[in-house]
């Protein structure tokens, strides 16, 4: 989706004001002479940034304003080394706000709803961007943080909370346990707003099942304001994104190109208005793609799909880019086969081969099974890979993250 002059004119904004500041990135457009962008072509020369160059920024190096415009920060959590420092202004802070509360809208929640929301307060952005665009909608905020499931659920029954914020797994654990206690009847929620971890349409379906629910995907980063820059609508076809926030682009990660609309890639955002800290051209290393056409809602707020993954788990084979998370959506339609899997790319005779390992028990047709697999792999991603069926157990476990990857081509 090319960048449009509005965005290009706020585009030209940041990099003013950049320009004036002591920041990472004041420091890097001077040091490329960049002094605005003309054009989409201008634009797609900026250079990209990484996490990386935020965190070698800890801890205020991003700050592009003078420090008294600035009200808080936040802080993605550093798994490894030095964490990000995000520091928003005023603005920033109810800019953020507007954004939420356009999410909890698309998602059909008003000001007569109370919204009981379950992500952390703290450092990161989660529970407080779900508080505040609340309070900016009007709804009634019961923020009750993570954890403490009896609670949690007093507090659902009690105060009769209509909407749900939490994580999918958390969303699937009071589903649970509302299913196990034969409460199910003292529970008035309707939506739930759930996001921050990638979760299959089969969870999302189980958990509107048992609580009775319509769910919604938000998305965001830390970096970019935090959860909140969009949302799936009714149509439950891909996230709507605010483009007057933020300028987003697919690009294929292995080459930097920018990617047509509909290709899958990794997400590249420019945020258009943020003061505190504004980003250019940020990889997030997260997979998806434009939805091209209109959303049968009617919004006309462009669409990407579901968040397959991350880009570091993405492999290419013969041309096409492949991530675990498709193979994954096709077994689940398997109902035969385990959860387990895995995928052995190598190079034979001059082209790459993949070999699919998959678990059954010993009651199914191996072969056949083996075949269809095949060929359902081959209708959705566009080759045949080589399926081998074993007994269940066969494919190693791991209590840490289990690697499902071999890649034996460059080694
Ligand atoms: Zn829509």
């Amino acid at each position: 989706m090319e960048i449009s002059k509005e965005q290009l004119a706020l585009v030209n904004e940041r990099i003013a004001q950049l320009l004036q500041s002591d920041s990472f990135y004041g420091h890097r457009l001077r040091e490329c002479g960049i002094d605005g962008v003309a054009s989409a072509e201008d634009f797609k020369e900026l250079p990209f940034s990484e996490k990386k160059d935020l965190r070698d920024a800890y801890p205020l190096g991003l700050m592009s304003v003078p420090e008294e415009k600035i009200v808080r920060i936040h802080s993605s959590s550093g798994t490894t080394g030095k964490p990000v420092i995000i520091p928003y202004t005023a603005k920033d802070v109810e800019d953020w706000a507007i954004q939420f509360a356009r999410c909890y809208e698309m998602a059909g929640v008003t000001d007569r709803d109370r919204v009981q929301i379950t992500p952390g307060y703290g450092l990161w952005t989660a529970g407080i961007g779900f508080q505040a665009g609340c309070e900016r909608l009007g709804a009634m905020a019961v923020p009750m943080g993570p954890g403490n499931t009896e609670k949690q659920l007093q507090m659902m029954m009690d105060l009769k909370s209509t909407v749900l914020c939490a994580t999918s797994s958390y969303a699937l654990l009071l589903a649970e346990a509302i299913e196990a206690r034969g409460i199910k009847d003292r529970i008035h929620l309707r939506k739930g707003v759930i996001g921050s971890e990638r979760w299959s349409e089969k969870m999302r379906r189980s958990i509107e099942e048992k609580l009775g629910i319509d769910a919604y995907d938000i998305y965001g980063l830390t970096e970019v304001y935090g959860p909140g820059i969009g949302i799936s609508c009714d149509a439950h076809d891909g996230i709507h994104y605010w483009d007057d926030y933020i300028y987003l682009e697919i690009i294929d990660p292995q080459t930097g190109e920018n990617l047509p609309d509909g290709a899958w890639g990794e997400i590249v955002i420019t945020t258009l208005r943020k003061e505190g800290a504004p980003l250019i051209r940020f990889r997030t290393h997260d997979l998806s793609r434009i939805l091209p056409g209109d959303c049968p809602c009617g919004s006309r707020f462009p669409r990407i799909d579901t968040i397959q993954g991350r880009t570091d788990d993405m492999v290419k084979i013969k041309g096409v880019n492949l991530f675990p998370s498709q193979i994954e959506e096709i077994l689940r339609t398997f109902p035969e086969v385990s959860s387990e899997y895995q995928i052995h790319i190598s190079h034979l005779d001059g082209k790459d081969t993949m070999r699919l390992y998959v678990e059954t028990n010993g009651s199914v047709d191996f072969l056949n099974l083996a075949q269809r697999i095949a060929e359902r792999v081959k209708s959705r991603i566009g080759f045949t890979p080589l399926v081998k069926v074993v007994e269940i157990g066969v494919l190693p476990r791991s209590e840490k993250k289990t690697k499902r990857v071999i890649d034996t081509r460059y080694q």
